[in-house]
């Protein structure tokens, strides 16, 4: 069995660019606009040698409705599946209503969850990131998923030596 890695977040922080990467495909939708990718999406990632299942996710603001009630109970139904939690966060930002609104959620269940600071390429890693301990999830794990900057160690520390 393959382990189950799911990426959440609010929308917009780059869940589908790093699905993207980690399964090499086009498949999920990656916009500049937030909220594309509404149902939830399986890939097999082959990644540095890493196996894994991925899932995407449309992603979860924390007070929504309609549509994005919707796109939140896939988040966490794909949070219910995973073996590994990714919470996508954007450097750029800092930590948002909704970023704090997914920590309270993740803090409450038992899985394992990894704080991941997307975004870092062209800015320092360590300042940005800084600001994402207050999430109480632990470590800070900077990537640059447009890039891949950071991404192999990421899988690494999250699912352990090859
Ligand atoms: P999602 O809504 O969380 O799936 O986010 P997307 O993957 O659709 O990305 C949202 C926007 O962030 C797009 O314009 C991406 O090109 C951009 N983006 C994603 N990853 C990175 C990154 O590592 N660096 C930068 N600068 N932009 C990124
Ligand atoms: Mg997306």
């Amino acid at each position: 069995m393959l382990p189950v890695v799911a990426l959440v977040g609010r929308p917009n922080v780059g869940k589908s660019t790093l699905f993207n990467r980690l399964t090499r495909t086009r498949d999920a939708l990656v916009a500049d606009f937030p909220g594309l990718t509404r149902d939830r999406k399986y890939g097999q990632a082959n990644y540095d040698g890493y196996q894994f299942i991925v899932i995407d996710t449309g992603g979860i603001n924390g007070d929504e409705e309609g549509i994005d009630l919707e796109m939140a109970g896939q988040s966490l139904q794909a949070i219910t599946e995973a073996d590994v939690v990714l919470f996508l966060v954007d450097a750029r930002d800092g930590v948002t209503v909704a970023d704090d609104a997914i920590a309270k959620h993740l803090r409450k269940q038992n899985k394992k969850t990894f704080v991941v600071c997307n975004k870092v390429d062209g800015i320092d890693a360590v300042a940005a990131s800084a600001d994402f301990y207050s999430l109480s999830l632990g470590e800070i794990y900077p990537i640059a998923a447009a890039h891949g900057r950071g991404v192999e160690q990421l899988l690494e520390l999250t699912l352990g030596p090859l």
